[in-house]
């Protein structure tokens, strides 16, 4: 796979090393248990694949040589380029201002932005509408592009079963940048309405059997469906495509069971389903899948408690806490600042979107066990600092060396 040019502070030469030798030795990414990393009284299980992925180091290159190229110019993100406070703040510092937040709240009024300026279309993709607003200030809203190919391939899958005459049904987060993006751009190909997780999946499912009235889909589904969208005539035909990172298990089951309901519905065989259901599963990215299967990996241990770095508005590193957290005390936080002490840990329920302070952290026994992993945003820079963090707990700062040396 490609590699990126991308700052040296977020790197960490040690997981690099670490990750390279895992990579000789399982080439063809069959083997998903964690590297075990054994300092004594605390063992840390680092889960197989972690870290920044294809898209945010592709970012995170065009971001910064566009900064380096062009100095005397105004820069602008359409918002955070991806959901990782560190780096974010890094662009930020370096005099980057964001357009809009992530929940797509204004920030800086379009009416500023001059035909000089340079506004960089972050990892998630924009919509075709903002483009236009782009075009109509005399910018070219495509110059300076991070989209994820992996996006747009989410986008070409629908635009491919919208030309069969399917309607797309998005399974993602509605106020998620990428699948607005996504939304936008499947809609000017055909309808388009978008469900977050099973529930809604299964409330849709309620208008395709007729069981609910047409009517109460309009409000049930606001601000989900495209303009125009008729409820009896599109979802005769269907197709599910998500957000690259949603949880690749939710993903699957939501197509699995839609398709079901469309057979049911029509009175199909697995022959014929495809009259009426468009096989369009596989829009996960592989980062996704290759860290949720990772962390799959990891839960076959047995540990005391995990940890998950990343960004809290971070959509695949919540699904990777999600997995955690169903098996063993799970702590996500956005960096080792958030390791206050060996009794005292700050960390993120993304549940209730709140901080919380935690007393018990680290058990007192032999040996405490953890299970460490991050998002596809996070620097390994961050993964190696919460290593550290931790072995000062145990005075053990020094181990760190020997670990080094042994992945030389
Ligand atoms: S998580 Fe996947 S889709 Fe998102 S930026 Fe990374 S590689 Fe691209």
């Amino acid at each position: 796979m490609k590699t990126f040019n991308v700052p040296v502070i977020y790197r960490s030469p040690l997981i690099t090393a670490i990750k390279n030798s895992r990579k000789q030795l399982d080439r063809m990414k069959k083997d998903f248990t964690p590297t075990v990393l054994d300092f004594g009284p605390l063992k840390v299980l680092l889960a197989r694949h972690f870290g920044f992925c294809f898209g945010v180091e592709n970012a995170i290159e065009i971001a910064f040589r566009t900064l380096d190229e062009n100095p005397d110019k105004r820069i602008f993100l359409l918002s955070e380029m991806i959901h990782n406070p560190h780096v974010n703040n890094d662009l930020l510092a370096r005099g980057v201002q964001f357009i809009m937040d992530t929940a797509g709240k204004q920030l800086v009024p379009w009416e500023s932005l001059n035909p000089e300026d340079i506004v960089i279309i972050p990892a998630f993709g924009t919509t075709l509408e903002i483009e236009a607003k782009l075009t109509s200030l005399g910018i070219a809203p495509l110059q300076y592009n991070t989209t994820c190919p992996f996006v747009e391939r989410v986008w070409n899958k629908a635009e491919q079963i919208g030309q069969q005459s399917y309607t797309v049904i998005v399974h993602g987060k509605p106020g998620h940048e990428e699948t607005r993006a996504t939304f936008s751009h499947s809609t000017s190909s055909t309808p388009t309405v978008v469900v977050k997780d099973m529930a809604e999946a299964q409330l849709l499912a309620t208008f395709i059997t007729g069981e609910k009235p047409a009517a109460e889909f309009y409000e049930l589904f606001k601000g989900q469906y495209s303009p125009g969208f008729d409820v009896v005539k599109d979802l005769q035909r269907v197709g599910v495509v998500n957000q690259t990172t949603m949880l690749a298990t939710e993903t699957q089951a939501i197509a699995d069971y839609i398709r079901n309901v469309m057979m049911d519905r029509y009175a199909l065989t697995a022959a014929t389903a495809g009259e009426h259901f468009a096989d369009a599963r596989d829009t996960l990215c592989y980062a996704t899948n290759d860290n949720q299967s990772a962390v799959t990996g990891l839960l076959q241990e047995e540990a005391d408690l995990a940890i998950v770095v990343g960004g809290y508005n971070s959509s695949n590193t919540s699904h990777l806490v999600e997995l955690c957290e169903e098996r063993l005390p799970t702590f996500f936080i956005s960096s080792d600042e958030k390791l206050v002490s060996a009794n005292e840990v700050e960390h993120w329920d993304f549940h209730h979107k709140q901080e919380l302070h935690s007393f018990t952290f680290l058990p007192q026994k032999e040996q405490v066990t953890i299970m460490l992993t991050s998002g596809a945003s996070c620097p390994d820079a961050l993964v190696e600092a919460v290593i550290r963090k931790l072995l000062s707990f145990y005075g053990l700062e020094h181990k760190i060396e020997e670990l080094a040396a042994k992945f030389k």
